[in-house]
């Protein structure tokens, strides 16, 4: 166990790069290496490694470097391959379209999750916008607290033929009988084909979990498409598609991509129609259009994925048991703990944890106090985003019935590569400063 220095109190320590240089020079090596070069925020335009990761970026400057023309040796070659959108080398015609760097991507994850086909886009946002604009549903189901920008692009975006999709919420625990009690009541109004059961499991920030197996029975009897944001467990804790739903969304910008740098979104499809309409949708928005730079990383990362969601898993536990420990913690969300009302079923689909929980603070405390404890954190940095190497820590407001949501002021963690015992020292010298 390394040692760590006290640290000095922020008032009397100057400013907070300095500190942090000070206080690394005590942590083990592992953590030394995902925290170095200490950058200066402000210079680095907040990015957090500024110069990308050594190796990885070797690597990703191989390939077809994102050029955008396609070669043909004769008209006649160029003709049927503008016919099928495919150029004889893979890839698409159209070298902006799909490189094939995204080919061999998309092949990786549709083998991962067992489905006919995937896309690959530039973010998750785009992943579950392309859902969105490829069905044109008129009538969204969408669990209460979903991940917020989905559902402003489900609210504002003109996804339907119509216009707006019509937005249904249901509880972010739900029952089957919920979801199907909704389902009972649209289908008089709306065709089951212009319906979406849309899942999120567990919630972003609170981590409840449905009743998957329940809602995905009830929308299969009712011939409904059901589609999954299957973020937080990624294929290594869950396969939707495995449990009979039709499209499975990654946002691989967080634990397939792992290390914060590669912004990208998959979906994988269960069937071959679904499949070409996601390509064809792909084709007129133009969000297929991913680095082949991108691709080829988010290629090697994901085969790290597992060891990686282990080890997250672990620091985290251990961080909550720092948690659990102390006066001014109310609360810890989390269905990987065995008091979370969500244990049974997280045990029945995910069966282990990733790096994320949340703390809810005692209601007592000014919220000031708590700002103060998350701001005199040394190794957590404050920032959107997680599943990263670097431990990362944010205010969470869910836009939902206040009377479903905890009283005191509540915190996001993201554990993340660091050895745990210098993120608990980080920990206490915030305590010490704050509480
Ligand atoms: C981050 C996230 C997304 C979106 O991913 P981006 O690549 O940041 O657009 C979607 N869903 C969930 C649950 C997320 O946490």
């Amino acid at each position: 166990m390394p040692h760590v220095p006290s640290a000095p109190s922020p008032t009397e320590a100057g400013p907070k790069p300095g500190r942090r240089a000070a206080f690394l020079d005590g942590c083990a090596p592992a953590t030394r290496r995902i925290h170095a070069p200490i950058v200066d925020l402000a210079a680095s335009r907040g990015h957090l490694n500024p110069r990308g990761l050594g190796a990885a970026r070797a690597s990703s400057d191989l390939g077809s470097l994102g050029q955008s023309s396609v070669g043909f040796e004769t008209l006649g070659d160029y003709a049927a391959a503008d016919a099928a959108g495919r150029a004889p080398y893979g890839g698409a015609e159209y070298g902006v379209v799909q490189s094939p760097e995204a080919d061999a991507v998309c092949a990786k994850f549709a083998g991962l999750h067992g489905g006919a086909g995937a896309i690959v886009c530039g973010s998750g946002l785009a992943a579950i916008a392309t859902v969105l604009d490829a069905f044109a549903p008129t009538l969204v189901l969408i669990p209460e607290g979903v991940y917020f920008p989905a559902w402003r692009y489900m609210a504002e975006a003109n996804v339907a033929p119509t216009g707006r999709a019509e937005l249904q919420t249901y509880p972010a625990g739900a029952s089957g009988e919920e979801v199907g009690a909704l389902l009972a009541r649209a289908g008089g109004r709306v065709a089951a084909r212009d319906t979406l059961v849309y899942l999120e499991a567990p919630v972003s920030g609170t981590f409840e979990i449905p009743d998957i197996a329940g809602i995905v029975a009830r929308a299969g009897a009712a011939g409904v498409r059901t589609a999954m944001d299957n973020t937080w467990a990624s294929h290594v804790r869950f396969r939707p598609l495995a449990h009979g739903i039709d499209l499975a969304i990654q946002a691989t910008t967080k634990y397939e991509g792992g290390y914060g740098d590669t912004p990208s979104g998959i979906v994988v499809a269960r069937s071959e129609a679904d499949i070409a309409r996601l390509r064809r949708q792909l084709r007129i928005s133009g969000q297929g259009a991913v680095s082949p730079q991108t691709c080829t990383r988010l290629f090697h990362r994901v085969d790290g994925a597992e060891r990686r969601l282990d080890r997250h898993a672990a620091t985290a536990a251990t961080l909550m048991g720092w948690f659990e420990t102390k006066g001014f913690a109310a609360g810890i969300l989390s269905p990987a703990r065995a008091d979370s009302p969500h244990h049974g079923r997280f045990q029945q689909y995910f069966g282990a944890g990733n790096s994320l929980f949340t703390v809810v603070f005692d209601d007592g405390l000014p919220v000031e106090r708590v700002h103060a404890f998350v701001d005199a954190l040394l190794l957590f940095r404050v920032a959107e985003s997680w599943g990263g190497h670097v431990s990362l820590v944010l205010p969470v407001h869910p836009r939902r019935d206040p009377a479903v949501l905890p009283k005191g002021a509540m915190v996001r963690f993201n554990a993340g590569l660091e050895e745990a015992g210098d993120l608990i020292a980080d920990l206490d010298q915030a305590a010490r400063a704050a509480f």
